[in-house]
């Protein structure tokens, strides 16, 4: 028998979508957006390669609309959910994700515990309140992550994709590219979700480079990308102060620019030159 979990009736959020019986009350504070286009979750399903790893995280599965689909792929499939009432929708309408379901928190569970050291794929439409937590927290992982594709709010999506010398560029931009190709690939409306978003959405993809390894030290290339970014219109000169680098270092040209005409390859380059001083 279908449970009904919608008690309440209606979609408080927006009244004028119907709310089916039986689906999942849509939670704010757990960014909640479902997907009701099933083209769309199929073509972000088709935005992996599914070559050269055979495991697969999908982070907030909610209602499944993506996961019938990635269900179709070869694959191991887990999904990581912290909604508890998306788990139990999930747990009676998949059968086929059985052990592969686990209710915790993405930002918080200890990844390994379900791929121990094995590659893996992460692919969501994701919860839009932590979506820059969720980029850190791959890159963390970036080791055992040789893809990463999926949805965020359109302007998060782009700032990430972006190229040095553009407004948007930032710190994001220049982490994940240090180690991935960052790939902007279509556009979503607000409205095929349920309740819609205020903004578009943006689906994206990372494929790590060949050679991810960093020449210089990774804790100092974090810290100056950030620093610099913290007052973007300052010359590097003046933002890098706390830095407190002897005069002739700090003459160099590199040093007269700022932080969003730099690509990832010369933040890597200015992190050499600050290396030899920093405690
Ligand atoms: N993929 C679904 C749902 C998208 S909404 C669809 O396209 O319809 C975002 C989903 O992420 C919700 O199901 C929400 O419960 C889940 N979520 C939010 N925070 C999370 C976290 N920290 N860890 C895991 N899942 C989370």
């Amino acid at each position: 028998m279908k449970k009904n979990y919608n008690k309440k009736g209606g979609n408080r959020h927006n009244p004028s979508v119907p709310h089916q019986d039986g689906d999942v009350q849509a939670k704010k504070h757990l960014g909640q957006h479902f997907l009701t286009d099933e083209s769309v979750a199929e073509r972000i399903g088709d935005t992996l390669s599914y070559s050269g790893y055979s495991h697969i995280l999908e982070i907030g599965p909610g209602m499944g609309v993506l996961t019938k689909y990635l269900l179709k792929k070869d694959t191991d499939l887990h999904v990581i959910e912290i909604d508890r009432e998306s788990v139990a929708y999930l747990k009676e309408h998949y059968p086929a994700l059985e052990g592969k379901i686990h209710e915790k928190d993405f930002l918080k569970y200890d990844i390994s515990e379900i791929f121990g050291q094995d590659q893996f794929a992460i692919i969501g439409n994701f919860p839009y309140n932590i979506s820059t937590q969720i980029v850190f927290k791959m890159l963390a992982l970036r080791e055992y992550i040789p893809e990463f594709s999926g949805m965020f709010q359109k302007e998060v999506a782009q700032r990430i994709c972006e190229k040095e010398g553009n407004k948007t560029y930032g710190i994001l931009s220049v982490l994940v590219q240090a180690f991935y190709e960052a790939e902007y690939l279509f556009t979503v409306p607000p409205s095929v979700f349920n309740p819609p978003p205020k903004v578009d959405s943006g689906v994206l993809r990372f494929t790590r480079k060949d050679d991810f390894s960093l020449p210089v030290d990774e804790k100092l290339f974090f810290r100056v990308v950030k620093t610099a970014f913290q007052q973007r219109r300052k010359t590097l000169r003046n933002s890098l102060k706390i830095f407190d680098l002897p005069d002739n270092i700090k003459e160099d040209s590199i040093f007269d620019l700022r932080p969003e005409q730099l690509s990832t390859g010369r933040f890597i380059e200015l992190t050499q030159k600050i290396q030899p001083y920093a405690i």
